[in-house]
């Protein structure tokens, strides 16, 4: 479905700003369409947000938190009214299919509920008599919160930031992804409408707008998430002002699958296949290894392509049919291709999985066809790096100690997933290095906005979703009123 290019705004102080410099977002399903364009913003421009969000901060801090929940429900209600809109944006910009850009959204939507929900509770301060005297601890907003997001999720991953950072009264400025800034910044400003000028801001651009935001001395926390060496980079630059900081970056998340799995339970293997091509594999919690017990590897393996062949319907993201779309972008396409024929140079066989439901697409459109690799090597960079696109290498393991230790050499932890007998897998996911583990399911299937969510390792710093999520955009603030005024342990 072809239709006239958007133009979307930056929005600095409550203006919104269009520029001559633009950036250009295709259709990853038919490259030649021009989906809309984003502004390309200069480093001033990134000042003149920093510094609106900064003077904004001086009043908003000091709000009702009653008022800053009612208008994040009436942005919460301006969202869920124009979600068939945005999902279409979504599709057309990203190439998810427009069943898992509506997933999407309703996830993006029970957080910002979520948060409505708990801040109070978060952020209600706390007072204590005892013998000393009384203390009373506040949990304060933090200050200008720099939100950088990547293309995969460009909602849910922009409104983890912004709910619970406007919600505890801090102030914002998000720079999303030049790969998918369109539907994003159409939820923006839905929000930042609701809201006093200056206290969300949007600005677009890449590495020159990212610099400044991660080290301009009025940032006071960093909210960002994408891959680890961007985060090496950001760390490095918000060295000079010591920000507070929370970093969701990689992951190579693994599946293991005990010899107690039973390879008959089609939903199961359902799940897997689900967990390891949703979204076309574009997911930081996507199940990018399988080890299976090699006294049922065969089986899982026969078992896994009958259920990935009638799962895997590849092709329009508009197409009702379809579960699997295009890959973003170009380069991605090319990384993971690279990985597959580096995999295959060495040995390994590359098995097609799905059917092409548009084959007219596949040629010019940013397509891969889904694959699971066999008889790879456990240190090959298919299994090593994160692939980050549809294809899949599953390897067989002999006991729990090995698997473990696959499992825990990797330098990610984000998330995890264990199959099997309950307790069984209970006892492996306890010996797993990673942020969540999930049993008999894994990704978005087992993700949870109650409960925190955040890698460890070099998949992340800090924590977003749950309370955690909320309280990480707060500083505790403990004031004493001791009893003993006296100075006993100073000499006269
Ligand atoms: P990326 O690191 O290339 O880009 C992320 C953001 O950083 C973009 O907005 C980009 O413009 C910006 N950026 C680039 N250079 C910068 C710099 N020098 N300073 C500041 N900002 C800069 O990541 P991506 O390719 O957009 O996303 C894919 C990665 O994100 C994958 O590694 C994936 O695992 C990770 N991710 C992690 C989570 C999580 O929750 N842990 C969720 C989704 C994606």
């Amino acid at each position: 479905m072809t239709k006239e290019p958007i133009t979307v705004a930056a929005i600095i102080n409550g203006e919104k700003i269009h520029t001559e410099k633009k950036i250009q977002r295709e259709n990853p399903t038919h490259p030649n369409e021009i989906v809309g364009y984003a502004p390309n913003n200069t480093r001033e421009e990134t000042i003149q947000a920093i510094d609106a969000a900064f003077n904004a901060f001086k009043t908003w801090a000091w709000t009702d938190v009653d008022d800053r929940i009612n208008r994040m429900r009436t942005a919460i209600q301006k969202i869920k009214d124009a979600t068939p809109e945005i999902a279409e944006l979504l599709s057309r910009e990203h190439g998810k299919a427009l069943y898992d850009s509506q997933g999407e959204i309703a996830i993006s939507l029970m957080w910002m509920e979520f948060a409505c929900d708990h801040v109070k509770k978060v952020t209600a301060p706390e007072t204590m008599e005892h013998e000393n005297g009384k203390t009373i601890i506040t949990h304060d907003p933090i200050g200008v919160v720099s939100a950088i997001t990547p293309w995969n999720y460009p909602l849910s991953l922009s409104t983890i930031k912004i709910a619970p950072a406007l919600l505890t009264g801090n102030t914002m400025v998000l720079k999303p992804s030049p790969l998918a800034p369109l539907a994003v910044s159409r939820v923006t400003e839905i929000i930042a409408d609701e809201f006093p000028p200056g206290v969300l801001n949007l600005v677009n651009g890449d590495a020159e707008v990212g610099v400044e935001l991660t080290s301009n001395e009025k940032v006071a926390k960093i909210a960002f998430t994408g891959g680890t060496k961007t985060a090496k980079h950001i760390m490095k630059a918000a060295s000079d002002t010591i920000k507070k900081m929370t970093l969701e970056l990689g992951g190579n998340d693994a599946a293991i699958v005990l010899e107690d799995f039973d390879v008959n339970d089609e939903r199961a293997l359902r799940r897997m296949v689900i967990s390891n091509f949703l979204t076309a594999g574009q997911i930081c919690m996507i199940a990018k290894r399988v080890y299976v017990h090699r006294s049922i590897y065969d089986a899982f393996v026969e078992k896994y392509i009958e259920a990935a062949n009638k799962w895997i319907r590849v092709g329009d993201p508009f197409n009702p049919d379809v579960t699997v779309g295009p890959v973003n972008n170009k380069n991605q396409v090319d990384y993971v291709k690279s990985l597959i024929e580096d995999a295959k140079s060495k040995g390994a066989k590359v098995i097609p999985l799905g059917t092409i439901l548009n084959p007219e697409l596949m040629e010019n459109g940013y397509f891969l066809q889904p694959t699971l690799v066999l008889d790879a090597d456990y240190q090959d960079p298919i299994v090593v790096e994160e692939q980050f696109g549809p294809t899949v290498p599953i390897l067989p393991f002999d006991d729990e100690e090995q698997v473990i230790e696959l499992h825990n050499e990797s330098i990610y932890g984000l998330t995890s997933s264990v199959w099997g007998e309950q307790e069984h897998a209970i006892s492996v996911a306890r010996r797993i290095e990673a942020g969540t583990t999930m049993i008999n399911t894994a990704a978005v299937q087992g993700l949870d906005v109650r409960f925190p969510f955040g890698g460890v390792k070099q998949s992340g710093v800090g924590r977003e979703y749950g309370e955690d999520g909320i309280k990480s955009y707060t500083e505790t603030h403990v004031i004493n009123l001791p009893n003993n005024l006296e100075l006993p342990y100073i000499p006269e």
